[in-house]
């Protein structure tokens, strides 16, 4: 079956560098049809879910994720419910529904969404996690096959952590391309540091509450999976304020002519600022996970509430 994802450009930035000793090539997720990396992964879990005879998907995601189910049912002609919180913008809305996803608004919070939305599932109605699930890393590994083919090796791999669905995905994408030496740099924003938190105490717990405006990275605890990676796989973990990712989003628009989502903001933001763990690296990969949960607007009212600008 035809994968429903793009293969993405790999192009090198000269200004996203700011030494000339290094190399940063960007991985550019936010040019796929759903504006993020997410239709790799559950593009191909949608097709396994659809071959084990799925007559509908279920998601509970108003972000990237939903639209990713909501996209892949349209193109497989599968009918879609995405079950979102009260607290879900009429633009996310609006534009699940313009998949011909049938949106169901429920609940206070994503946890009432998700209640809500399992309780829907069956083996008939395939539910979608947004981040857990294996076959959403296998098809996330992708992204790394993409580029080994393109045989760029780069030292390090920067990406965003929400639950840690594109983490486990890039692991998997080093490892079966015998590039599990290269460490990952993870990257979170201060006020949705669960992976930072587990990493830290050494233990699987997550964060009482998320206060960042990097929406998409609003998971209270990753996955197992992403949990015991940290201890299997070189990662390393950092941190940077909502600030740093507005200003970087800012700076990929006038550098690149793209707008991004702050949870992508906050990757491009440790390049642009080249934090200590990128130090000794010669050739960096970045990838722009992207997100549709951005209008130019939107970002300028961050910027001006951040005092930028
Ligand atoms: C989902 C998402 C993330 C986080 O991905 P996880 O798999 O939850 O870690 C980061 N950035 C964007 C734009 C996303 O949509």
């Amino acid at each position: 079956m035809n994968k429903l994802h793009i293969e993405t450009p790999l192009i090198e930035s000269l200004l996203l560098n700011k030494s000339d000793s290094s190399e940063v090539w960007l991985k550019m997720e936010a040019l796929q049809p759903t504006g993020s990396f997410k239709i790799r992964g559950i593009g191909h879990a949608c097709q396994i879910y659809l071959e084990n005879g799925a007559k509908a998907f279920i998601s509970s995601s108003g972000g990237n994720a939903g639209l990713a189910v909501a996209y892949s049912g349209r193109r497989l002609g599968v009918p879609v419910t995405v079950v979102v919180p009260r607290t879900t913008n009429q633009r996310a809305i609006d534009l699940i529904e313009n998949e011909n996803a049938k949106v169901r608004v429920v609940g206070d919070s994503w946890n009432e969404a998700h209640v809500f939305a399992l309780d829907l599932s069956d083996k008939k109605n395939a539910y979608l996690h947004p981040f857990d699930d294996k076959h959403i890393w296998e098809g996330h590994a992708s992204v790394i096959d993409e580029v080994y083919e393109a045989g760029v090796k780069p030292d390090v791999v920067v990406l965003s952590v929400g639950g840690g669905g594109l983490l486990c995905g890039v692991v998997e994408g080093l490892r079966r391309n015998k590039w599990e030496d290269i460490p990952v740099l993870a990257i979170e924003t201060v006020g949705a540091k669960s992976l930072h938190t587990a990493f830290k105490a050494g233990k699987h717990i997550g964060v009482e509450s998320i206060s960042s405006i990097a929406t998409s990275l609003g998971a209270k605890k990753i996955a197992n999976r992403a949990y015991q990676l940290l201890s299997e796989h070189n990662i390393y973990s950092h941190l940077v304020d909502d600030t740093d990712a507005i200003r970087a989003c800012n700076s990929f628009l006038d550098d690149h002519r793209i707008m991004v989502e702050p949870a992508c903001g906050a990757s491009l933001s440790a390049v642009y600022d080249k934090c200590d763990f990128l130090k000794d690296k010669k050739s960096v990969l970045v990838i722009v996970c992207g997100g549709v949960g951005v209008t130019l607007g939107q970002l300028k009212d961050w910027s001006a509430g951040a005092c930028l600008h």
